[in-house]
């Protein structure tokens, strides 16, 4: 599951936007002006940031410009009125990937994120492949050797980021970050309960535990990491 960080003042659009997103997988932190924005950043935890321009205590465009020049390179995906044309061209300029004029279709956004994540992980193509394991982001579907495999929305979100990353060993700690928005409550095993469930899914050589340090998809080829 992807992070996202909606900062946006209108209690409404703030409300369906953040509905929307989670319905579609996403984990949604959502914050209403410009310094909570960055304070949320600051914490690097998030995935991409959906930003609208007109924030109170800080302007979008200078949390962005903000955001840029301190090298982070997360996707940012700016929102603005429609007649805000000068307003989207300095967002681009100060380093957004992509906009969205309001009013704004969810599914739209939701499609938008997804390649924006895609092309920062460096890949054009719209579905994971690992060996015989494969992923489609769009579909959250999970295939095993061209079989579909039944996955909870969670699982999925374990996996995706576990195969993000190959050959990476992931703590549960930043397991439960992909999982979680911050007013979601993480039940202390929740992460090695699903871990188990995918092995269940998967067979045990897919997954593979580092004791004492968390888990990681064993790069292709390796077979050494301990289970
Ligand atoms: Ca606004």
């Amino acid at each position: 599951m992807m992070r996202v960080l909606l900062a946006e003042d209108d209690p409404m659009i703030g409300a369906s936007v953040r509905r929307g997103l989670a319905q579609d997988g996403f984990a949604v932190d959502w914050v209403a002006d410009g310094r909570a924005a960055q304070a949320a950043l600051a914490e690097r935890v998030h995935d991409a940031l959906v930003l609208d321009l007109g924030l109170p205590r800080q302007a979008g465009l200078d949390v962005l410009t903000a955001m840029r020049r301190a090298g982070d390179t997360r996707p940012v995906l700016i929102t603005t009125a429609r007649d805000a044309i000068a307003d989207r061209v300095a967002g681009l300029d100060a380093g957004a990937d992509d906009y969205l004029v309001k009013p704004f279709d969810l599914d739209e956004l939701a499609a938008r994120l997804r390649a924006l994540l895609r092309r920062g992980a460096g890949r054009a193509a719209p579905k994971i492949a690992y060996g015989a394991l494969e992923l489609d982001p769009a579909a959250r579907e999970v295939r095993l050797g061209g079989a579909p495999v039944e996955v909870s929305p969670r699982e999925f979100a374990l996996l995706a980021a576990l195969l993000a990353r190959p050959g990476a060993i992931l703590s549960r700690a930043q397991l439960e970050d992909k999982l979680y928005g911050w007013d979601e409550s993480v039940e202390s095993n929740t992460v090695e309960v699903h871990i188990h469930a995918l092995r269940k899914k998967l067979g045990p050589d897919v997954i593979r535990n580092v004791r004492g340090v968390g888990w990681m998809i064993a790069k292709a080829g390796t077979s050494e990491a301990t289970r």
